[in-house]
């Protein structure tokens, strides 16, 4: 898979990509990250990428023609070409695995009042938002959708890793613990000590559905339960009346 992000300011962008996990995955050829420099695409002597805004109202918005050509010198057929904006699609989990089943993203960050429209209309195959706010620019919400990507790709991260995360089952993750054993008195549940691992995948389960029930039960009531996972919430009832019931 091929990730080009094309950006005015590519020292922001690149540091980034070469200390994470990212710059492994592409030293060993399994994603092909590319930062463009945008002025690259810009001509005349200035190598203008903004302009002031028609109508009024202060600041300034990036042209059409450089995105175009960058988009353009750098797009194939099987290309999908997203504008990082915070009126698009938002984000999420399904979307980055939807993503990651791509060939070749060109992600377009914005900057200062925005992009002209033209961009998200012609050049622009669909706009994505990492969430409800707004930032500086599309810098981090590119890098937000490389990462998030990148990760899924076979053989990035230790096989099997991204399989029970949260948001992925539509539950958050269960709780996770390593050395040491007691840490200010807590300690870590007995089950994972041992080595039943039945007995630690039902426990993993049954947290995971708890957590999810009191930090996000709108997940929860989205979630595609199994008859396990009933049992489990059932049980979780139970436990929460027992320990009402002793206080
Ligand atoms: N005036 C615009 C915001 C411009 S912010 C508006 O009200 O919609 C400048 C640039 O930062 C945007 O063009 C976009 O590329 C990027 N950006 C800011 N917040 C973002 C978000 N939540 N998701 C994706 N991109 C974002």
């Amino acid at each position: 898979m091929r990730i080009d992000i094309v950006t005015l300011f590519p020292a922001m962008v690149e540091p980034f990509i070469a200390t994470s996990m990212l710059g492994r995955a592409r030293t060993r050829g399994l994603v092909d990250i590319r930062v463009v420099n945008l002025r690259d695409y810009a001509t005349g002597k200035h190598r203008v990428t903004d302009d002031y805004q028609f109508g009024g109202g202060g600041g300034m918005v990036l042209k059409p023609e450089p995105i175009a050509a960058a988009v353009e010198a750098l797009r194939t057929e099987t290309s999908r070409v997203i504008l990082m904006d915070p009126r698009g699609r938002t984000f999420s989990q399904a979307v980055a695995a939807e993503l990651a089943g791509e060939t070749h993203l060109i992600l377009v960050a914005g900057r200062y009042e925005g992009v002209d429209e033209r961009v998200s209309e012609l050049i622009a195959d669909e706009r994505v938002s990492i969430g409800d706010y707004v930032l500086t620019g599309g810098e981090l919400p590119a890098l937000v959708v490389t990462d998030a990507v990148a990760r899924l790709l076979p053989g990035v991260l230790a096989s099997g890793s991204t399989e029970e995360e949260s948001h992925t089952t539509g539950l958050l993750e269960y709780p996770q613990y390593t050395r040491p054993p007691e840490f200010r008195g807590w300690t870590v549940p007995e089950i994972l000590l041992g080595g039943n691992h039945a007995a630690i995948a039902r426990w993993r389960r049954k947290e995971a559905l708890r957590r999810t029930r009191d930090r996000r039960p709108d997940l929860l009531a989205r979630a595609d339960l199994s008859a396990l996972d009933r049992t489990l919430l059932a049980e979780i009832e139970e436990q929460d009346g027992e320990q009402e019931a002793a206080q």
